[in-house]
């Protein structure tokens, strides 16, 4: 789970930073069962032991980061605990936001939970907010919604997207695909440059106001139930 080698355990649980059930746990090489109510049971240093396993994280992703392991400069996962890049399974995005896309990013150690919300079987709707060089000319939503768009450099269609306007310059896309930089390339093939993109709602998950950019939250299981 990242926190550290057997012997840095070890020393930690000698030195009283291991709690079981309110008692200090001394010889780490006692056997406990992982059970769902062990991070309720069990303190690190002071805090609720991590979920074990199936941990799923709602991110308000900033601007300027990058959703990649591998890339120089600032990466979402700088804002997640140290430890949580040694966990084994990783915790990777669950597909990606740009990096000049802000807004709603899930993030899990759960491949078969990944794997069925970018599914382009599921149709997990994603809500963006994009705010427009110019004015909307009015023939956006029917082109967005004629599943005939064939955006630029592809040969398959997009599936239909639903456009609501907001204002001139302003309006929020609803799609269910991930393609490579879909929203700002739709936007460009009907004439238009995107200057801002957000990420408000996946599925039926909804960003809100409680975090700011850069804050993160675990789902409950509800919320993990209310994606798809
Ligand atoms: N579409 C884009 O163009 N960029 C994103 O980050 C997400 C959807």
């Amino acid at each position: 789970m990242g926190y550290g080698s057997r012997a840095e355990m070890a020393r930690l649980g000698k030195a009283g930073g291991i709690v079981l059930d309110g008692a200090d746990l001394t010889d780490v090489s006692t056997r406990i069962p992982v059970t769902p109510d062990l991070p309720r049971r069990m303190e690190i240093d002071g805090e609720p032991l991590d979920p074990v396993a199936g941990l799923v994280i709602l991110l308000n992703k900033p601007l300027g980061m990058t959703c990649s392991h591998k890339e120089d400069g600032a990466l979402v996962y700088d804002v997640l605990p140290d430890r949580w890049r040694r966990r084994d399974p990783a915790i990777s995005t669950i597909g990606r936001l740009d990096k000049q896309t802000s807004g709603l990013l899930l993030l899990t150690d759960d491949g078969d939970l990944l794997h069925r919300v970018i599914s382009p079987k599921r149709q997990v709707a994603k809500v963006y907010r994009a705010t427009l060089a110019r004015p909307l000319n009015g023939t956006e939503a029917a082109l967005f919604a004629s599943g005939e768009l064939v955006l630029e450099g592809e040969d398959k269609p997009l599936a239909p997207a639903v456009l609501e306007v907001v204002s001139p310059t302003e309006a929020l896309l609803t799609v269910t695909e991930g393609r490579y930089h879909q929203v700002r390339r739709m936007f460009a093939a009907a004439g238009n440059h995107v200057e801002a993109l957000h990420r408000e709602r996946l599925g039926g998950l909804t960003l809100g106001d409680d975090l700011a950019p850069g804050e993160w939250r675990l789902l409950s299981e509800g919320e993990i139930a209310s994606i798809f």
